[in-house]
């Protein structure tokens, strides 16, 4: 039984003698690495050393903790730092420095104070930051919104404008073609018309016929019943003209109370028939105005195109043929007969 107790307490000493041999060993490695150590690494190091009950003197611990503290300080380390303060009271109570504990709980709570008015402090810097992100995210949303609206009303404008004005300008078009009486070609209009069926006839060599109308004693007409009937006339008599010709024959307004009748792919003969026809009819037609029948008859003269004539030589020919139905007593178609002489 002796030799039994006597190997026991032999083995509690050596116990002893590796747990302190180890935790010597713990310190100086744990103070060894200090020197490469970050802050944070560093810190913790301290808090270890630190929290070494059996190995430190309270002295030395008291030391680490201080060292711990300000580095967790200098990091703004909360969580770390309340460690580190609990250690240093724990330290202090055992020590039983009561002075001190009480001066500890103090430093304590100040830090408590410290860390929460940094975190306010930070929280209040990010809260502010996230409100100028917002608003600035919202002023330049507004910016963008108004820089397009304008844009985009702009370039409405621009478009509503630019139609208005192509509508406009065909509108002009059409009215610097257009007789406003009698709304059918003017002179320039059927002019342009005489000269694209010109180059029609260079291609397939298919002549057109121009006829020339004038309106037998109109100047009566108007003298007689007035300006107004004399307007009512000309309408009446476009509409009698236009009803007598064929689709692809045009009419336009030469001038007064002479009208210019364009009849593509016709011989000079085809050109009478056409003239006549329409003679006849006007000559057969009541023309009537304020209950009153009115006596309307017009001369027609007829010219053929031909390769070796231009435009107005054509038209002084069947003027010249007009004319010649003028001196023959009116009401009549007149054709233009080559050997007679132009005039003008
Ligand atoms: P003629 O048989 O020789 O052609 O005789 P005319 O009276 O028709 O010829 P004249 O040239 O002497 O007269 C033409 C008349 O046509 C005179 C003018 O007042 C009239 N006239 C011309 N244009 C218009 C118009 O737009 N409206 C009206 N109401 N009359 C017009
Ligand atoms: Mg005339
Ligand atoms: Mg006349």
């Amino acid at each position: 039984m002796k030799e039994k107790t006597k190997i026991f307490a032999l083995l509690l000493v050596f116990c002893f003698f590796f747990i302190n041999i180890y935790a010597a060993e713990n310190i100086e490695f744990l103070r060894s690495s200090l020197d490469d150590a970050t802050d944070i690494e560093r810190s913790n190091i301290f808090f270890k050393l630190a929290s070494q009950t059996d190995s430190i003197e309270i002295s030395e611990r008291l030391n680490y903790c201080i060292q711990a503290k300000s580095i967790a300080l200098k990091l703004d380390n909360s969580e770390l730092l309340f460690d580190i303060l609990s250690l240093e009271s724990k330290i202090h109570k055992e020590a039983n420095d009561i002075e001190n504990y009480s001066i500890s709980i103090q430093e304590y709570l100040n830090m408590c104070e410290k860390i929460s008015s940094l975190d306010m402090e930070n929280s209040k810097k990010q809260i502010t930051k996230q409100i100028i992100i917002r608003n600035s995210f919202m002023i330049g949303f507004i910016i963008f919104l108004n820089i397009a609206f304008i844009i985009f009303a702009r370039y409405r404008l621009k478009t509503v404008d630019h139609m208005k004005l192509e509508k406009a300008n065909v509108r002009l078009e059409e009215i610097s073609r257009k007789d406003p009486l009698t709304n059918i070609s003017n002179r320039r209009d059927i002019l342009e018309k005489i000269e694209y069926e010109t180059l029609r006839f260079e291609r397939n060599k298919k002549t057109f016929c121009l006829v020339m109308g004038d309106i037998d004693h109109f100047k009566a007409v108007n003298d007689r019943y007035g300006h107004e009937c004399g307007d009512h006339v000309l309408r009446e008599l476009v509409e009698t003209i236009i009803t007598g010709l064929r689709k692809q024959d045009i009419v336009g307004r030469w001038g007064g109370e002479e009208f210019i009748l364009l009849l593509p792919e016709t011989l000079i003969n085809g050109g009478k028939v056409a003239a006549e026809k329409i003679r006849r009819k006007i000559a057969q037609k009541e023309f009537i105005y304020n209950n009153k029948i009115i006596p309307v008859t017009i001369t027609f003269g007829v010219s053929e195109y031909s390769i070796e004539k231009d435009i107005d030589e054509c038209i002084k020919e069947a003027d010249t043929a007009l004319y010649k139905g003028k001196n023959k007593g009116r009401n009549r178609v007149e054709l233009f007969n080559p050997k007679e002489i132009l005039i003008g």
